[in-house]
């Protein structure tokens, strides 16, 4: 799903499927979220502009025969995009190549779309969205999403993004083809990462009974505001009072009495705090803006921040400086590059040859750095185990 489809969506969609993590659990938010404007970001245009490639090589090689001719017109035209870069093809590859792989173990041939609009409004009031790629092969539906950020990996597991496009799948499909099981994946090919979840076709259908409700409260604007991790993409994250509320009540801290806070206490006041950390964000991104509309916000206003000095033309500039008896050594700096760029610069199998094989590479764990204890990755300590103090 691109982020550009997504805001396409939204502009469209009440509940978009994008969108769905929040209104699902804050159910007011999406009619709150009407009053602000819809933005966008060079970063959803990346994201768009590497969709597009995507979707002409998907196109290409499983549902239209572009001759090559025609397929390289195509793609030149979206190179020739201001936001284009090289690895969008790699990337983009990537993504294909993962696909390929789902169709190329089947024994029948199977049936795929391409950017497939789905209709979801049996469960979520005017409920639409694009699904990336529809893949329907043997018993399974198979739901698939690039996406092209390089933030967060997103998981695809119960992710209902995910899950309401593949009831739009399933509205659309369903009588033609007796799939049971479907099964979602979400590859972000800058990130290294693909995510993949199975659900059965019952399990989803009773996910989906289980959504209607809190669907048609958030299409009326009712219910509770429920703050969560899900606030950081609403539009009222700055100024949403229930959002505020819940780090201004700050009364349970004082309630942890002196001198020494147990371990508990602790973690408790760390997840507050992180919370606060990207709320407080938010506050400043909105007050600057405001500040620069020429809004009064208390205690504080916009400057102009430390500029800094930079060549009219560099090219020039060194020429002069040469001119002038300046030594090259002077001018630049020879840094090494680093174990994982000079692997990228020599490729694989050189770099395993050249450096790891004679031993001229070391690896070494990174310093202990804390993380949420629903965190994938194990837990260390500095403890000596009796194993390795035997060793
Ligand atoms: S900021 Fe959070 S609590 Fe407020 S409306 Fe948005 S999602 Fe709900």
């Amino acid at each position: 799903m691109t982020e550009a489809i997504n805001h396409a969506e939204r502009s469209h969609a009440l509940l978009s499927a994008s969108a769905s993590s929040r209104w699902l659990a804050c159910t007011p938010s999406a009619r709150l979220e009407e009053q602000f404007p819809d933005s966008t970001s060079v970063f959803a245009e990346e994201g768009t502009l590497a969709h597009e490639i995507a979707e002409l090589k998907l196109r290409k090689h499983f549902t239209e025969p572009l001759t090559q001719r025609t397929f390289n017109t195509r793609l030149n035209k979206l190179k020739k995009k201001e936001l284009f870069q090289e690895e969008m093809l790699k990337h983009t590859e990537t993504y294909l190549d993962y696909l390929k792989e789902i169709t190329l173990g089947m024994k029948t041939t199977p049936y795929v779309a391409v950017e497939k609009r789905v209709d979801f409004t049996a469960y979520v009031p005017e409920g639409f969205g694009t699904a990336d790629c529809i893949i329907i092969g043997g018993d399974t539906l198979y739901v698939n999403d690039l996406k092209y950020g390089k933030g967060v990996a997103v998981s695809a597991e119960d992710n209902p993004q995910m899950k309401l496009y593949a009831l739009g799948a399933y509205l659309e499909y369903g009588f033609l083809y007796s799939f049971k099981k479907v099964h979602l994946s979400i590859v972000q090919p800058r990130l290294d990462s693909i995510s993949e979840f199975e659900i059965s076709l019952d399990d989803l259908l009773a996910w989906g009974e289980s959504v209607k409700p809190l669907a048609e409260q958030a299409f009326k604007g009712e219910g509770e505001f429920v703050p969560g991790e899900h606030c950081k993409f609403c539009k009222a994250k700055a100024t949403c009072r229930a959002r505020a509320d819940q780090y201004t009540a700050l009364d349970d801290f004082k309630q942890m009495k002196p001198p020494l806070i147990s371990n508990d206490e602790v973690g408790a006041i760390l997840e507050k705090g992180l919370a606060i950390e990207s709320w407080v964000k938010a506050l400043k991104d909105y007050a600057l803006t405001e500040s620069l509309k020429g809004n009064d916000i208390a205690g504080w206003k916009a400057v102009e921040g430390r500029g800094s000095r930079n060549y009219t033309d560099i090219d020039k500039a060194f020429e002069h400086l040469k001119a002038n008896n300046i030594d090259e050594a002077v001018l630049y700096e020879r840094v090494p590059l680093t174990v994982p760029k000079l692997e990228k610069e020599l490729g694989k199998a050189e770099y395993r040859t050249l450096l790891e094989e004679p031993g001229l590479v070391v690896k070494t764990t990174g310093k202990p750095t804390l993380a949420k204890a629903s965190d994938k990755r194990k837990a260390v300590t500095n403890e000596v185990s009796a194993e390795d103090d035997f060793k």
